[in-house]
């Protein structure tokens, strides 16, 4: 251990990395805008090997959540951060994979103990989602607030509707900003702009190939962008006889990898990662072949994205 002595520190004999340390302690552990990937497999089916689109931004110790999919809860106390933080919910699009744990993070969340306010950001119905649920588990609610003398849930959570883009919430640590992007049929569908002090985070949602996305992304440090993996569709489709239009819904309303490193060329990211990975979890597609494929066009890091991986 280097013991760092007054004279030493006045006389300017401290090695610059200590000196670093010394003159910085927990300060910038504590102020660094964490990005962690709670869930990146892509589509409402449960998978094995990765959980469903759920994206954690933590500034200043505040976590902002972008979707809900299946497990988040679960992958968020994976992550090891606390059900008592949550604060800001943002759906970017009303599909199962990315509302379906919505309520239940919330419910859960007070089951657990929050007692402080919940802000949830997205598109129609969220207000009428969030009233609904609040009924569906109205049992489980009234019965924990007899039973554990809870505090009442539904005066917590504050669902906030839009249906464009544009500023959508800023306060002491963050500015959040969205546009539409394409993914149709489903309409409005959001991509998320995230400026905090440190970094810039964009989160594509589910879009096909959007210059919307490219105007949003501009200058970011990281976009987090949604990919698919061409070849692989027909596997897919293969194990969903019953959805006969799903071809054509990949393919007009998702990016492929090789064009999300179009788009963070245009946008002009220093990072892109790759998540909501269609297939995901697919052992046949190693992360080289979408680094490759992403990097055909893009010349900056590309990291292929983990379930709970840092970033
Ligand atoms: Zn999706
Ligand atoms: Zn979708």
């Amino acid at each position: 251990m280097t013991v760092v002595t007054r004279r030493d520190w006045l006389m300017g004999t401290v090695a610059a990395s200590v000196t670093a340390m010394v003159r910085r302690p927990a300060y910038d552990l504590q102020s660094r805008t964490r990005l962690i990937l709670l869930g990146t497999g892509g589509g409402p089916t449960p998978k094995k090997a990765v959980s469903a689109p759920a994206t954690l931004i933590i500034a200043n110790d505040t976590p902002y959540l972008v979707d809900c999919g299946d497990g988040v809860a679960r992958q968020w106390v994976s992550a090891d951060v606390s059900l008592l933080k949550l604060r800001h919910i943002f759906i970017t699009h009303q599909h199962s994979d990315h509302n379906a744990d919505y309520g239940n993070l919330i419910l859960l969340a007070w089951a657990t103990g929050l007692v402080t306010s919940v802000d949830a950001w997205g598109p129609p119905p969220l207000v009428k989602m969030t009233k609904l649920f609040l009924e569906l588990n109205e049992y489980d609610i009234r019965t924990r607030i007899k039973d554990e003398g809870r505090a009442p849930l539904e005066p917590l959570v504050h669902p906030h509707e839009f249906n464009r883009g544009g500023a959508v919430m800023r306060d002491e640590n963050v500015r959040v900003t969205s546009v539409l992007v394409d993914h149709p049929l489903v309409s409005p569908a959001f991509a998320y702009r995230f400026d905090t002090a440190d970094r810039s985070i964009v989160i594509s949602g589910d879009t096909a190939r959007s210059d919307n996305l490219v105007a949003l992304a501009r200058g970011a440090d990281v976009l987090v962008h949604e990919a698919m993996w061409l070849p692989a569709i027909d596997r897919i489709l293969a194990r969903n006889p019953n959805a006969s239009r799903l071809k054509k819904h990949l393919l007009d309303s998702h990016t492929a990898a090789e064009d999300c490193g179009r788009v963070a060329a245009a946008a002009g990211v220093k990072t892109l990662v790759l998540s909501h990975l269609v297939p995901g979890g697919d052992s046949s597609v190693t992360d080289e072949m979408w680094i490759n494929a992403a990097s055909r066009h893009f010349s900056g890091r590309v990291i292929v994205g983990k379930d709970l991986m840092e970033i």
